[in-house]
């Protein structure tokens, strides 16, 4: 599926950019003929001017005769003129040739006036000629057609090696651009490939998760129906059952959370809450349960208000899936500290205790989701791996930070940081 879709990115950018470069190129190459035939064509016109103003009209008695022996290039008493001229020739008013430079011409002029292209002129070195063919008139009175040709090779050659160029280049460009269009495809698709394993990963492991509360719930309920059973067994069955479905009930609630939180909150969500007050009634909820289980519960909180912009209930999760941790970690007779601190511009809460640890290796992955570092421990302690992914969650919604410290057998350390709503005077 990426393949495909980056085979087809790939295939979407050469045809777009290539059909660009291609366009390009035709313009350059138009833009350039153009140009120089027409530096070329204003070339010939200024020659063919020079050699009409050698032209002169003279009368023998009361005849009118044209003297061309003065015109440069057909005039034998003429200056010789520096062009790349091939022929020049002279016509009378009534299109009869007079005289001629260069190849025979035909005894009378058939040419169209103004510039012409003849291509493949087989008498000179250019197969193609620029041919200019213009009245020349002095005083209001027409003296006879000027016919000069040059070699359009100045144009030619520098074309056709800017074709050869653009020939050899544009195959070139062409599998550049399908390369880097290959190589941006593969990083444009990058972050959904990788959006989409988590995915996959995340659907894995919910699933994993579902199916053993599941199996239980099935085997148990296929137990209760097939032999009659004594009261107290089918109440064992059934006590299974109910367990089974809590577990999966509060599975679901919390990838629920996750799907739902995902992203950013509403603006609304968001009020001003006193972290001091939050942490406060939190240590109060959790004193007798800590106390219970022969934990010794310490809290210290800052003196004033801390107010942060957020949701409370949300809060109030993130600090407890810490605390749930520490009870479930931290065996009979250690302790556990709820710290509440005051930074200039960050209220910082911290729960530590004097449990298990977390080894090294598993301490950048505790964040993730479903990650367990003793998945049968933290499974018979009700954990199922989406607390602290939660409570991650939850933080950075506020803007905040959260990260976790630990020594193997002599505990952990969790520190959350909030943005103070208003950042105290330095
Ligand atoms: P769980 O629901 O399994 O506790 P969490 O996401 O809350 O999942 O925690 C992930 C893992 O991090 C736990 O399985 C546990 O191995 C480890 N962990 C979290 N908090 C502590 C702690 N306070 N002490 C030791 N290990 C902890």
């Amino acid at each position: 599926m990426f393949e495909q879709s980056r085979l087809n990115l790939a295939r979407w950018f050469t045809l777009s950019m290539g059909s660009i470069l291609v366009v390009f190129a035709g313009v350059l190459y138009l833009w350039e003929a153009r140009g120089r035939l027409y530096f070329f064509d204003q070339a010939l016109y200024n020659s063919s001017q020079v050699i009409a103003s050698g032209v002169e009209e003279v009368t023998y008695g009361n005849q009118r005769r044209i003297d061309l022996e003065d015109a440069p290039i057909l005039g034998s008493d003429a200056i010789k003129l520096d062009t790349n001229i091939i022929f020049a020739r002279w016509y009378t008013p009534e299109k009869a040739l007079l005289q001629f430079m260069g190849d025979i011409p035909a005894p009378t002029l058939d040419a169209e006036l103004g510039f012409q292209t003849l291509h493949d002129h087989g008498s000179v070195s250019a197969n193609n000629l620029r041919q200019l063919t213009l009245p020349v008139y002095r005083d209001g009175q027409m003296l006879g057609y000027l016919q000069v040709a040059a070699s359009l090779n100045p144009v030619t050659l520098p074309l056709q090696q800017l074709r050869l160029f653009l020939g050899l280049g544009l195959p070139v460009a062409l599998a550049t651009i399908a390369f880097a269009g290959w190589l941006l495809g593969g990083r444009a698709t990058q972050p959904i490939r990788l959006a989409y394993q988590q995915l996959q990963q995340f659907t894995a492991d919910a699933s994993h998760e579902l199916r053993a509360p599941l199996a239980a719930i099935i085997s148990n309920a296929q137990l209760g129906l097939m032999k009659p059973t004594s009261p107290a067994e089918q109440a064992d069955c059934l006590k299974t059952i109910s367990e089974a479905g809590e577990s999966m009930s509060t599975l679901v609630g919390h990838l629920l959370f996750l799907a739902r939180h995902q992203g950013q909150l509403p603006p609304e969500a968001f009020q001003p809450t006193d972290m001091v007050v939050l942490l406060a009634s939190i240590a109060a909820d959790y004193t007798s349960s800590i106390a219970a289980q022969e934990l010794h519960f310490e809290v210290s909180l800052p003196e004033g208000t801390a107010l942060v912009q957020g949701e409370p209930g949300l809060l109030r999760q993130a600090i407890a899936n810490l605390l749930d941790n520490a009870c479930r970690y931290t065996p009979a007779g250690g302790s556990i500290r709820l710290i509440g601190q005051l930074q200039p511009r960050w209220v910082c809460i911290r729960v530590e205790d004097s449990g298990s640890g977390i080894p090294a290796e598993n301490l950048p992955h505790i964040f993730e989701r479903f990650y367990r570092v003793d998945k049968e421990r933290s499974r018979q302690a009700g954990g199922v791996g989406l607390g602290l992914a939660i409570s991650r969650q939850i933080v950075e919604l506020h803007g905040g930070q959260i990260k976790a410290t630990s020594q193997m057998q002599q505990g952990s350390q969790f520190q959350i940081r909030l943005p103070l709503a208003t950042p105290m005077p330095d």
